[in-house]
């Protein structure tokens, strides 16, 4: 990776926003106030939604433009929301350490976002005996707690609607660090800034509603009004009745000290943090910065974009003229690879290119905000001396940075940090310029002034622990960001493409100077600058800088100049894949339930068991849909089978009276076809509604050589639920039992083979699909119709005639038709009788008798005969009642009675 211009500067925590807007599109306003917070974290952003009765969460890696789309969020609909833009600052910046967190603890769902991080994350983790690898960060870890605390304040007798507010307030103070925090349940959002309030958090109103935001600009991006800061140590609760706050620190705890590096960098310049301008500050620090050692020079040039208000600020007050002597390049990718040292010399124009008319000759004043690492600020200088410069003063508007951050800041190990391991006459010479100021601590502070309407001394207010070592809350020495990764990786973890964690950890357990791929972003939408991605150069005082690190090394495996084979060479497309991937994903999130524990891109689907259940059993069921597939790839339909194929899994589950929870489908093609695999995905997506159950997961797999390439194959797999005692065995069918049957329109998914054969003509397909099915009926459904007619899903039928009626069995009428079917859901000692008069079949039933001279005992051996499901039941009437209440029509086709032998099915108009 090469040198960024960004990696002098640490990298930032995470942006939170939160509204409840019943009536507004609270997702919309999510994505605009992420948005505009964008500059707090590039990793991942998510959102959780609530409609008042679910909570979906979507969150993926990437930049909130990439995560979200008009279709993601058209499926967002709700009323209240929370967000959140992810810096890693504890755990690795992987999805699943994305947030919002989602828990689920009985009947309450929530989600929580974080800016910030805990301190004492180790020791909350012993403290409640969490396994190794529960929780993979402290925002993990917190949710843990909170969903403990829940179930703790539910035993005391809290009711529903406090048990979220109660959880907060007291798991709250056993957290210490740093955190501003968004949560949401179902009705109500959260804020709660710590004790300290090193992070942000402001309140707004939007008319009658309320948001919360990390910075200001997020509030003007939604049209909202300032209100208030959250106070240091405040919880404040929204809900109907509007905002109330909550106190829950001890008093001795509330220590407000404001991080003093939002004002130098982190901050967007349009914030207002404490009643003063963040722009101004800059401005001001400047100002200030110009009165420390002047010099006499031709020009004053900022760093774009962050350096430039300081560099305002400084040419005004000592009249050297401003100028532009760096052009940014607004449209950098986040991250590339460079093979060699002269090619990573070369990154940093990537970014910034010198502006050589303003340069040649002149005597600069360069002025950036800070400098963390170095190794930038002097591929920079170089540059300029390249560009002609003849001198450079390099001028910095805040302090050496000599300490590491814990309170929400990668900054790196303290050994990575320039002014940690040189004094100051050491930097400029390491940089190469002719003279070097840094803005004193006394002057950043007059620059930022006093809090709006107090005289307090500035230096009480605010933590500048990176400046001077003092830190207003203590640190243990395990603390760092891959504290809760040391020990055990997390339970959906896998290395990443270059390694985790090059750095490693080290003695004093301080964040490592990752080269994970937050970077800078390339959104020229944004109003402030963005970190970069931090660079694989040593800093001075470790390696040699021509000794690549592991992690260069590594890259310069991936740069072998050897012919390479591409997997698209091979025959697989990970493009169309994507492009898939991105088509699918928001009708799948359609789908989840309450019990979802995590979005769609984990190793595992996670599934929360529902409450309520004594001895809750799980009942599994796998099926595909046989040749139905060939029909539909002849016919180039398919956004009917992906509902057959739901209907084949989860009716095989509801025969145990189980409540289907989950599914997940597997898809193996030649080639794939995006367009295909939406259509296909859209079926499966309605089935699932239809049933009631989440997809959480799938594969997608291409099989070029093996596959041809039009072929495609796709099989399901769900789980239900049913308590023990429910559990429906056909144990207790019993003579006498009426058999209802449950109507089918078409063929469902079985008998294919058959069907295809006498149908379709293997000369001419596409015409016999097209043609119509019946010789008298010209106009009227083709046979591709009739052989695609999707089927029913009878779950809800199911669930309906469950709480209505007794059921003593339920047979699922696939492969074996009635006859193969009806006997494996009744005991021995027992035959099922059936008037085949009573109902009528499907004509293409019948057209396939005629056109291929089918004998009725082949017909009742392959196909259903219009009949889906059976059941045996002493109350008829109400099981018939219930399945019409859903739509789905029954009959009773005969009856059960007894019999020596194995169980059988007769046909009364075989006697
Ligand atoms: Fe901000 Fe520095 Fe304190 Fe961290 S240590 S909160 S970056 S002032």
């Amino acid at each position: 990776m090469v040198a960024d211009p960004d990696d002098d500067r640490p990298k930032e925590a995470c942006g939170v926003f939160a509204v409840r807007a019943p009536g507004r599109a609270v997702a919309h306003l999510t994505y605009l106030g992420l948005y505009a917070l964008q500059h707090r974290g590039q990793e991942s952003a998510g959102m959780a939604v609530s409609d008042r009765e679910h909570l979906t969460v979507t969150k993926e890696m990437g930049l909130v433009s990439h995560v979200f789309d008009d279709r993601t969020l058209a499926t967002l609909e709700g009323e209240l929301a929370i967000g959140h833009t992810r810096y890693s600052t504890t755990g690795s910046s992987e999805w699943w350490n994305a947030q919002p967190v989602y828990r689920s603890t009985g009947d309450l769902n929530f989600a929580l976002g974080h800016n910030g991080n805990l301190t004492n994350t180790a020791a909350l983790a012993a403290e409640t005996a969490m396994l190794p690898g529960t929780v993979a960060s402290d925002t993990d870890l917190m949710a843990e707690l909170l969903a403990l605390e829940v179930e703790t304040q539910r035993n005391l007798g809290v009711g529903d609607d406090d048990l979220l507010t109660e959880a907060v307030c007291a798991v709250m103070p056993r957290l210490e660090g740093a955190f501003s925090l968004v949560l949401c349940d179902t009705d109500q959002v959260i804020g709660v800034r710590d004790p300290n309030g090193f992070r942000p958090l402001v309140l707004g109103s939007l008319g009658n509603d309320w948001v919360l935001a990390s910075e200001t600009p997020a509030l003007d991006v939604v049209g909202a009004t300032f209100v208030r800061e959250i106070e240091p140590g405040e919880v404040v609760v929204i809900d109907d009745a509007g905002p109330h706050s909550h106190f829950p620190f001890d008093d001795d705890r509330i220590n407000p000290t404001l991080c003093l590096f939002e004002f130098v960098y982190f901050a967007r310049p349009d914030t207002f943090l404490g009643g003063r301008s963040v722009h101004s500050a800059r401005v001001r620090m400047g100002e200030v910065l110009s009165t420390q050692r002047p010099v006499e020079a031709d020009m004053v040039m900022g760093v774009p974009e962050s350096g430039i208000p300081a560099a305002e600020g400084y040419a005004r007050a000592s009249g050297i003229p401003f100028g532009q002597g760096l052009v940014k390049n607004r449209y950098i990718g986040r991250t590339f690879i460079a093979p060699s040292q002269e090619v990573r010399a070369l990154g940093v124009r990537m970014k910034l290119n010198p502006l050589r008319e303003n340069i040649e000759g002149q005597r600069l004043v360069v002025v950036d905000d800070s400098i963390v690492r170095g190794t930038t600020t002097k591929a920079m200088v170089a540059m300029l001396f390249d560009a002609g410069a003849a001198e450079v003063h390099m001028r910095v508007s805040s302090p050496p940075y000599r300490w590491p951050c814990f309170y929400g800041m990668d900054t790196g190990a303290r050994d990575t940090l320039l002014a940690a391991n040189m004094t100051v006459s050491e930097i400029e010479e390491y940089l190469g310029v002719d003279s070097l100021v840094y803005l004193e601590l006394d002057n950043l502070l007059a620059a930022v002034g006093p809090t709006k309407g107090t005289d307090g001394d500035p230096a009480d207010e605010f933590c500048a622990a990176c400046l001077t070592g003092t830190y207003p809350v203590e640190i243990p020495v395990n603390v760092g960001k891959h504290v809760l990764e040391q020990t055990a990786a997390p339970v959906a973890s896998q290395p990443s493409l270059y390694g985790d964690d090059v750095s490693g950890g080290n003695g004093s357990g301080t964040g490592s100077a990752s080269d994970d791929p937050g970077s800078a972003s390339d959104d020229p939408g944004s109003a402030s600058d963005h970190p970069g991605s931090a660079s694989d150069d040593p800093a001075p005082g470790g390696s040699a800088p021509d000794e690549p690190t592991a992690s260069a090394r590594r890259r310069r495996v991936v740069s072998d100049p050897k012919p390479a084979a591409t997997y698209a060479d091979a025959g697989v497309s990970l493009d169309a894949g994507e492009e898939a991937v991105r088509r699918i994903l928001p009708m799948l999130r359609r789908t989840h339930t309450p019990g979802v524990i995590a979005d769609i891109g984990g190793f595992g689907g996670l599934f929360e068991l529902p409450s309520g259940y004594e001895r809750p059993v799980l009942v599994s069921s796998t099926d595909g849909v046989g040749t139905k597939l060939e029909v539909a790839r002849l016919a180039d339909r398919w956004d009917t089978v992906g509902l057959d194929l739901v209907a084949m899994v989860v009716d095989d589950l509801v025969c145990c009276g189980a409540k289907p929870l989950f599914f997940l489908d597997y898809l193996a093609v030649g080639r794939l076809d995006p367009d295909r695999v939406e259509l296909l995905m859209s079926g499966l997506v309605a089935g699932c509604e239809t049933a009631g159950c989440a997809l959480v997961g799938g594969e997608m797999a291409e099989h070029p050589g093996t596959m041809d390439p039009d072929a495609l194959d796709v099989a399901g797999f769900a789980v239900g639920v049913v308590e023990r005692d429910r559990l429906i065995t056909g144990d207790a069918v019993a003579p006498g039992d009426s058999l209802v049957g449950l109507l089918s329109p078409g063929l469902r998914s079985n008998g294919f083979s058959l069907a295809r054969s006498v149908l379709i003509d293997p000369d001419d397909p596409a015409g016999s699909l097209a043609a119509p099915a019946y010789a008298d009926a010209p106009a009227g459904p083709s046979v591709a119709d009739e052989l695609l007619c999707p089927s029913v899903i009878y779950s809800p039928a199911v669930m309906a005639m469950l709480d209505e009626a007794q059921v003593n069995s339920i047979a699922h009428i696939t492969g074996g038709g009635l006859v193969g079917n009806v006997p494996r859901a009744m005991p021995e000692g027992t035959e099922a009788r059936l008037d085949a008069t009573t109902w009528e079949r499907p004509r293409i039933v019948a057209e396939i008798a005629r056109r291929g001279n089918v004998a009725e005992d082949e017909l009742r051996r392959v196909f259903n005969l219009g009949i889906g499901m059976v059941v045996a039941t002493p109350d008829p009437d109400v099981v018939i009642a219930a399945v019409r209440s859903v739509g789905v029509e029954g009959a009773i086709i005969g009856e059960v009675a007894p019999a020596d032998g194995p169980p059988q099915v007769r046909f009364s108009s075989d006697q």
